[in-house]
C-alpha cells in the first residue's frame, strides 16, 4: 500500500498493486499520481478544448500514459 496525493485535485489516495501507477510511483518513474477521476475528466477536457474526435484523444491518451 502507498498514500499519494492527487497530482490535480490534491485528495488523498492509498492506492496498491492492483493500480497500474503503484509500481512507477514506487520506482520513481512516476512523481506524480493522477486518480481516475481526474484521468477522466482531463481526458473530457482535452476533447472540451480541442475539439478533437474521441478517435484521436485515443492516441493522445496512449501518449499520455505510456510515455
Ligand atoms: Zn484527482
Amino acid at each position: 500500500m502507498l498514500d499519494t496525493i492527487c497530482f490535480f485535485c490534491k485528495n488523498k489516495f492509498t492506492i496498491n498493486h492492483s493500480d497500474s501507477q503503484y509500481y512507477k510511483i514506487k520506482k520513481g518513474e512516476n512523481k506524480y499520481y493522477i486518480c481516475k477521476s481526474c484521468n477522466n475528466s482531463f481526458q473530457q477536457e482535452a476533447i472540451n478544448k480541442t475539439g478533437i474526435s474521441p478517435d484521436q484523444i485515443d492516441d493522445y491518451d496512449k501518449f499520455f500514459r505510456y510515455k
